[in-house]
């Protein structure tokens, strides 16, 4: 978390060598570990200045989620292109044809092949591979991004909206109208220790068309859960119940249910998978063991959405808490679940962070805007070099 991650991060040793990276987001990702704990771990072993390469990579995930909240549009628009394109895929041979050879590395690019083959086992690819892969998906195999976008969403452990979406709207002009991201072989042979040298990569990257920057609303950010007796959802959004629920709220009963084949119409592979129902798996134990609550998980019922409903049905409360989803596949979701809940006469809550309450005014923006912001920010929150957590 220090200067070695500030040095090193950018090099791909491949899944031999993971030892220059935290691998922390998948946990991150689904709130099983809250952003401000690697914060504070960083800054109790560290000084601030060494540490500030590795905060800000915590806080970029913060930034992508907060700006979209500031744009959910733009997720809006990317599911209904997806859509689009996955249909059209029926139709146009020569692009499903493309495109296999791309999400099954058969194109014979050096490098590329490898990551793709490799996000699939793993469920995991490191950052600069994951530039490197959307950058020649795009301007060398000239794919459309949002098939790219959901190929890493169908296999990522960590698959989030707003760092995935934006991330490929940034690598193709997109996100800062006009600068994108061209992949190149010195650097990949550099960064991989000479592992890959890909030949015959694109030289020039246009920006793509597509869905401009709509201007940013403001975002929603929810408060505490309320006091009282209260049922609890727990989703893959957010497995921290402990650090949600004050002492005030006494949790009755709880249900889990995880979302994670609303992240494509296509099929999530299986390393993707078992992460989310093994988090959602160990959020459930936990919340039962600390809430002192029975536990239910509505994801294994054949009728998920009438297996919650039911939950709901048979509890003495007039609220069931969840946490506020960001942006996303979970928030769409939760729409119709709200809905089933209304109809055995409960109301779903959200409750928000403080995290996100403090950060994400700043995320309207670029990324410097919120950047500047990490020291005081931490500070206001109680996240400084005292926070010994080991
Ligand atoms: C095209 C593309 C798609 C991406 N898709 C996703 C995605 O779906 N989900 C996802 O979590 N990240 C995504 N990222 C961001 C980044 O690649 C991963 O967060 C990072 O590789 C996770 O590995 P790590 O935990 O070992 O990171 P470390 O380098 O150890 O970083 C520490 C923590 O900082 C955060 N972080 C680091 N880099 C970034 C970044 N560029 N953006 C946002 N947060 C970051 C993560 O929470 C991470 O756990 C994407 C990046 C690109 C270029």
């Amino acid at each position: 978390m220090g200067r070695r991650y500030a040095e090193t991060r950018n090099h791909d040793h491949g899944p031999e060598d993971r030892s220059n990276l935290s691998l922390l987001s998948p946990y991150v990702r689904h709130r099983l570990i809250e952003e401000w704990e690697p914060a504070a771990l960083a800054l109790a072993f560290h000084s601030a200045s060494a540490a500030d390469k590795f905060l800000k990579e915590v806080c970029w995930r913060t930034y992508w989620k907060g700006w979209l909240a500031h744009r959910p549009d733009v997720w809006h628009q990317y599911e209904l292109r997806r859509d689009e394109l996955i249909t059209g895929m029926a139709r146009e041979s020569l692009l499903r044809r493309r495109y296999e050879a791309a999400i099954t590395g058969a194109t014979g690019i050096d490098g590329f092949d490898q990551w793709a083959q490799e996000l699939v086992a793993e469920g995991y690819l490191a950052n600069h591979a994951r530039m490197w892969f959307a950058s020649i998906w795009i301007f060398t195999l000239r794919l459309p991004w949002e098939l790219g976008a959901d190929f890493f969403l169908r296999h990522l452990m960590d698959a989030d909206a707003a760092s995935n979406t934006l991330s490929w709207r940034w690598v193709a002009g997109l996100h800062t109208p006009g600068k994108t991201y061209l992949a190149r072989a010195d650097n990949i042979a550099n960064y991989t220790g000479g592992r890959y040298r890909p030949v015959g990569l694109s030289s020039c990257a246009d920006p793509v068309g597509g869905f401009a920057n709509p201007a940013p609303k403001p975002a929603n950010i929810a408060g505490p859960a309320p006091e009282g007796r209260v049922g609890l959802l727990l989703t893959d959004e957010d497995l921290r119940p402990e650090t949600l629920i004050g002492h005030r709220t006494k949790v009755a009963a709880i249900a889990g249910i995880h979302f994670a084949e609303h992240r494509s119409p296509l099929p999530i592979g299986d390393a993707a998978l078992a992460f989310t129902r093994g988090a959602l798996a160990d959020g459930l134990a936990r919340a039962a063991h600390h809430f002192e609550a029975p536990a239910t998980d509505c994801s294994g019922a054949p009728h998920r959405l009438a297996a919650c409903r039911e939950w709901a049905a048979s509890l003495d409360v007039d609220l069931v808490v969840t946490a506020e989803p960001a942006t996303g596949w979970t928030a769409s979701a939760l729409g119709e679940y709200a809905a089933a809940l209304e109809e055995t006469g409960k109301r779903l809550v959200f409750a928000g962070r403080g995290w996100d309450a403090a950060f994400w005014p700043h995320a309207s923006k670029g990324f410097f805007a919120l950047g500047a912001k990490i020291p005081e920010t931490l500070e206001a929150l109680g996240i400084g070099p005292q926070a010994r957590l080991l």
